[in-house]
């Protein structure tokens, strides 16, 4: 028995499935966002996440166009004019500096659940989007055109399209039958907020080490980071059983005490790190989006504004498709987007991973390229330009939201 007809149902409610809801609400196509966990949608203390995030002005540029970025709370934002790496074993450095691209930042920090709970209180307010929590999509059936999914309290809804926005275990990516290509990284991130004795001075800092990297974000206060810890698993899991103080000095050590002394640190969360590459991104009417097609390592801070560029691109096909009068959703559509946002994404997690690689190999070649290649980077502008305006998502293939206006602003 049909229970609800809606033009596209999401799978998933994270900040990918939420944006893309969002953005397709702009242009009058209704969704039903489909969400395992209870909590959602409900209040601002059930869904904790202690991840900070790292977004690019491209991901401000798309928040701003559904009206979330002035919804963030201006304290709860930071904002980081530069970038400093170094690698540990060279001591080779190499900074950033948002005036070189005439930039009024290099990107913004906010905590993943400050932007989930803005977003989930936007979508609750929105009425052609409706949500269903608690639930998940036990099985579907294409039919006519059409898509018939049966929800694990055995209710069924009818739509056009069927978007897996449901992360790395993508659910909906295993009953498509697509394929996935998986390595495991054998890393954990270790996230947290500590609060350090020297201001960060709106510097994002990172320090190579032969075990991961070592990341210091920072937030709206002066004297707080977020820190993600990307190590060994084993290392890692003896990170988060040291009690607070302990793991306050092992920080500051492995960060050389750049900022002073680490005074205290909030709740530690341990994230297995992966590689996750979906090999399609739809099939028939079904498509993937977000950390469901791709998961990264999050050395560069890229995956959230991986998956939020994802649900501009497929919102921008299906509202061309819309406006030409042509079928909603076609296989051409999902071919462009696959097309499109396949290429780039690969792209990204190549530099991801052979950057990763780059600073963990130990062979003494590899080392001296790396303290070599390193200043000879930092002493050329032109290849720190391009470097900054691809971290920053505005070279590429990138949709119209953040072409025009936004690129003009910064070139
Ligand atoms: C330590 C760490 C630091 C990071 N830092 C950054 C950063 O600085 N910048 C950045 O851009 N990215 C960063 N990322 C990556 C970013 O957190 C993810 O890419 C992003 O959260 C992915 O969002 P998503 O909505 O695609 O997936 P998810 O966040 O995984 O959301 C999936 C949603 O689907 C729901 N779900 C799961 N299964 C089902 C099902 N069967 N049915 C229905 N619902 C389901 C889940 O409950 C969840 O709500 C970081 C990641 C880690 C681990």
């Amino acid at each position: 028995m049909i229970t609800e007809q809606t033009d596209i149902i999401i799978s998933g409610a994270g900040l990918t499935g939420c944006t893309l809801a969002a953005l397709l609400a702009k242009q009058g196509i209704s969704s039903t966002i489909i969400e395992s966990s209870n909590s959602a949608f409900k209040s601002s203390s059930a869904r904790k996440d202690p991840r900070i995030l790292s977004l690019t002005p491209a991901t401000k540029r798309i928040l701003s166009s559904i009206d979330i970025w002035h919804q963030l709370p201006v304290g709860k934002i930071g904002g980081f004019e530069k970038i400093h790496i170094w690698d540990d074993d060279t001591k080779a450095d190499i900074v950033f500096n948002c005036s070189d691209v005439c930039a009024p930042a290099l990107g913004y920090i906010v905590g993943q659940a400050v932007l989930q709970e803005v977003l989930e209180k936007l979508i609750n307010s929105i009425p052609i989007i409706n949500t269903m929590t608690g639930v998940t999509i036990a099985s579907y059936i294409e039919d006519d055109g059409m898509i018939n999914c049966e929800l694990s309290d055995g209710r069924v809804i009818k739509s056009r399209l069927l978007v897996g926005a449901d992360g790395a275990n993508s659910q909906i990516r295993n009953l498509a039958g697509i394929a996935v290509e998986c390595i495991d990284y054998h890393q954990k991130a270790v996230a947290c907020i500590v609060q350090t004795q020297i201001p960060h001075d709106k510097i994002a800092r990172q320090r190579f080490l032969s075990t991961g990297p070592l990341a210091f974000l920072p937030m709206h206060e002066e004297n707080q980071c977020g820190v993600v810890w990307s190590t060994q698993s084993e290392l890692a899991d003896a990170l988060l059983v040291l009690d607070d103080r302990e793991f306050c000095l092992a920080l500051e050590e492995a960060f050389e005490s750049r900022l002073g002394e680490v005074q205290r640190c909030e709740q530690r969360v341990g994230f297995k790190l992966h590689r996750n590459q979906a090999l399609s991104y739809f099939n028939r009417l079904c498509v993937l989006v977000g950390d469901a097609a791709h998961t990264v390592h999050p050395l560069a801070g890229q995956g959230a504004n991986l998956g939020i560029t994802d649900a501009a691109v497929l919102s921008q096909l299906l509202q061309q498709a819309k406006l030409d009068d042509r079928m909603l959703v076609s296989r051409q559509v999902l071919r462009n987007y696959e097309r499109w946002r396949k290429t780039e994404n690969k792209k990204m997690t190549l530099i991801l991973e052979g950057l990763k690689n780059f600073f963990e190999a130990e062979n003494d070649l590899v080392s001296f390229i790396r303290g070599n290649g390193m200043m000879m980077i930092n002493h050329s502008p032109f290849i720190k330009n391009r470097i900054m305006k691809y971290a920053m998502g505005l070279s590429g293939d990138v949709p119209s939201i953040i072409n025009g206006p936004l690129i003009k602003e910064f070139i």
